[in-house]
């Protein structure tokens, strides 16, 4: 049965401990000194200098009982390996799409696709490019648009749905220029925009606007299942359905999907492009095979594909998706309780505090959301990553290297992390806002051209 997630109350877990990890808190002059030789770029830290560890929620999972047990029955074999056919048929079943490309991950995925559908003059539109997604439309020579609904932009907005696409604005795009359009995208969940999801209504008038204009769409499905929880939660008429069952009308108005498992896929590696498309299919498999490996292991061990098809159910569990968004809401309740500011409503993986409130003082040319990221990990070891200027502001962006949101996303490792560890957490975001004023501005002393969030060095100004 779902939780009740009254505020405060604590995420019951669904799950009990079978194995477990040491960790622990570094000293504060540990922190210092890891700070400095990391050039204050909190991902060349290495995991033991890290206590908490919300980087990301991407990979981090802990597998199963039965994902473990699954990898154990792993056939290495070169072609035709029986874990393909099963991991196959698992994602067939759940979305439907009938070729299923597998690939080592999500930005794998991604590479297969638009190094085959997009060109130099075509143009891209997703409700909000994840920055991998991005960077895949832009080095194959298009031009990434967001789209999203003007809520997106605003964390303050109480919407239900602000990772919705503005129709408006997408079916003008495809009056004037359809045939610069290759694919629509839309991710769901909106990793960008605060892990915001989708309604199903929006996405049946996404897919309308695009099949008139007979434009494949295409959806970013890594946290599709999140996604699809709360549409149950929020959308009329879904109260009563499985998550399998919305699925299935999402994928039905879709045309095929890329996926990062290392999300709802519940596995270290993994991930998958689906495609309606047979004659497309037979050239992601031409692309696969130069970049990933042949078309039955797509850059994984056979073992992998395995543990997947058994993660990807796993994620589609109420109970499991119950506790998890309850997760997230109770590192929320503890922030608002202190007056921290986050993007609202919070998402299925995350919270994004709101950097241009928490750090008012400090300007875009500060770096707040780096500074802030730096501060949090200063303050308690808990490590976070900054959503904002940094990540968007590399001047490829079609804003001018301004990036629309400033925020720095606290991520939940799905099922590691226990409720005493989210409250260290929040009282160590709660102990830097009550010193906020104190928080100085940082500057970019080296700055890659692609991706540069992942190798920038800073220094304080
Ligand atoms: C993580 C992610 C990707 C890329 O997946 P990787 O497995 O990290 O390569 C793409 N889109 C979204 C929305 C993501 O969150």
């Amino acid at each position: 049965m779902g939780r009740p997630s009254d505020p405060g109350s604590l995420p019951l877990e669904p799950y009990r401990v079978k194995v477990v990890e040491a960790i622990s808190c570094p000293s504060r002059e540990a922190r210092e000194s890891a700070l400095e030789a990391a050039g204050y770029n909190l991902f060349n830290l290495t995991s033991d200098q890290v206590y908490i560890d919300l980087l990301t929620d991407s990979g981090t999972s802990a597998l199963s009982d039965r994902q473990w047990a699954a990898m154990m029955v792993g056939d290495e074999t070169y072609a035709g390996s029986r874990n393909f056919a099963r991991f196959v048929e698992v994602v067939r079943d759940l979305t439907g799409f009938p070729h299923i490309i597998p690939a080592h991950q999500g930005r794998a995925a991604e590479n297969l696709l638009f190094s085959t559908l997009a060109r130099p003059g075509t143009i891209v539109p997703n409700n909000m490019h994840f920055d991998t997604t991005r960077a895949h439309v832009l080095r194959n020579g298009a031009q990434a648009q967001n789209l999203a609904v003007r809520e997106a932009y605003d964390p303050e907005s109480p919407a239900p749905f602000k990772g919705n696409m503005d129709v408006g604005k997408l079916a003008a795009l495809l009056e004037g220029s359809s045939g610069k359009v290759p694919l629509v995208m839309m991710t769901l969940t909106n990793n960008t925009g605060g892990g915001q999801p989708a309604s199903l209504e929006n996405l049946r008038a996404v897919s309308e606007v695009c099949h008139r204009h007979r434009i494949p769409l295409y959806l970013d499905m890594c946290r599709w299942a999140e996604n699809a929880y709360f549409i149950r939660e929020r959308e009329t008429g879904q109260g009563a359905r499985s998550i399998r069952e919305i699925g299935r009308d999402l994928f039905a108005l879709a045309d095929g999907a890329t996926m990062s498992a290392k999300k709802d896929g519940l596995v270290n590696i993994g991930g998958f492009v689906a495609t309606r498309d047979a004659a497309l299919a037979d050239r992601l498999k031409e692309a696969l095979i130069v970049f990933e490996g042949f078309p039955t292991y797509g850059g994984l061990a056979r073992r992998d594909l395995e543990a997947m098809a058994v993660g990807l159910l796993e994620a589609t569990d109420l109970d499991y998706l119950s506790h998890r968004v309850a997760q997230v809401r109770f590192l929320a309740d503890r922030l608002k309780a202190a007056g921290v500011p986050f993007f609202e409503p919070v998402g299925g993986h995350g919270v994004y505090l709101d950097v241009r409130r928490f750090l008012p003082n400090l300007s875009r040319d500060d770096l707040p959301g780096q500074a802030l990221a730096v501060e949090i990990y200063r303050e308690g070891g808990v490590r976070t990553v900054e959503v904002g200027s940094v990540m968007f502001g590399d001047g490829e962006s079609p804003n001018n290297g301004e990036s629309p949101l400033e925020l720095v996303r606290l991520a939940i490792p799905r099922r590691v992390y226990s409720a005493s560890h989210l409250a260290y957490a929040a009282d160590a975001v709660i102990r830097v806002y009550q010193r906020r004023s104190s928080v100085g501005g940082l500057r970019m002393v080296h700055a890659p051209e692609h991706l540069r969030h992942f190798t920038a060095r800073f220094a304080p100004k």
